[in-house]
């Protein structure tokens, strides 16, 4: 069967050859007889712009790649979100977490020995047994929070979870470690790991591909999965494409956006040739 891909950047700065390099992995994955989707990630509306959204689109197109319309922006979709988070919040998975980064630190004492997840120190809990009528009372107050998953919780609910990774085989998801992520804040009623979740199901997306860096987060949107009853695509998380000195591309690195390789003269057969084989 022909595969639904897709390439889902978040539009925080202009494309560069990393993002070529998934992109094209994408694309040539759903192949002639596929579907290739190109979907923007900006919830975050902080650090996303429309003009980076702009850019990138001009970019890809520039490139020679096409996809399916219309494109999907996260932020016009807050109101699926809301749903499949009320969802988990009938499921009482969900709690309000009114804890800054301070708090956290405080909480966890010594940083260097508190543990650590693949993105960083993980969550503590310390919000996880407050008594509801404390929540209630402090998400009364107006103070900002967020919504955290009771991990714990989910897995017991959900029972033994895998997936299948191209590369690794089936991989199962760990029952320890992965801390009680955010999946929504006070004004904003999704996260990364919600919506992509959810996009990739609402979009009928059979294989995700997307870098190695995302590779653990994977294990939080099985969950998400198991709860939500969603289908479970096939999964491909493929190495990141690193610079002549061994760094991963980063959006921080201007001189490797797309932008400044077409004012420099390339044409986009010779920024395809600097992704082709690589990875
Ligand atoms: N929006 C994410 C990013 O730009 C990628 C999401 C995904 O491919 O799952 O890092």
């Amino acid at each position: 069967m022909p595969d639904v891909t897709r390439f889902a950047p978040s539009p925080t700065g202009y494309l560069h050859l990393g993002h070529v390099f998934s992109a094209c992995y994408a694309y040539h994955r759903a192949g002639s007889g596929g579907r290739f989707l190109l979907r923007i990630e900006d919830i975050d509306q902080t650090r996303c712009q429309d003009s980076y959204a702009n850019a990138l689109i001009d970019d890809l197109a520039w490139l020679g790649l096409s996809w399916e319309h219309p494109v999907r922006y996260q932020s016009q979709h807050l109101g699926a979100y809301r749903l499949a988070l009320e969802q988990l919040e009938d499921q009482e998975l969900i709690y309000p977490c009114f804890c800054t980064r301070s708090d956290i630190m405080r909480e966890v004492g010594d940083i260097h020995r508190a543990p650590h997840g693949p993105y960083g120190l993980l969550y503590p809990g310390t919000c996880r047994s407050l008594p509801r009528h404390e929540s209630e009372r402090r998400r009364e107050s107006g103070v900002p929070y967020a919504l955290r998953l009771d991990v714990q919780a989910a897995l017991r609910r959900a029972g033994p979870l895998s997936w299948r990774d191209g590369r690794r085989g089936l991989v199962g998801v760990p029952t320890d470690g992965l801390g009680d992520v955010v999946l929504a804040r006070k004004d904003t009623p999704t996260s990364y790991h919600l919506a992509v979740t959810l996009d990739d199901a609402l979009q009928g997306v059979t294989l995700v591909t997307r870098g190695e860096d995302l590779f653990q987060a994977t294990h939080v949107h099985r969950i998400l999965q198991a709860l939500l009853d969603l289908p479970v695509p096939q999964y491909h998380h493929h190495p990141l494409l690193l610079d002549p000195q061994g760094r991963r591309y980063a959006k921080r690195d201007r001189s490797v956006t797309i932008r400044s390789l077409r004012a420099a003269g390339a044409s986009p057969r010779d920024i395809l040739a600097m992704v082709d084989g690589k990875g």
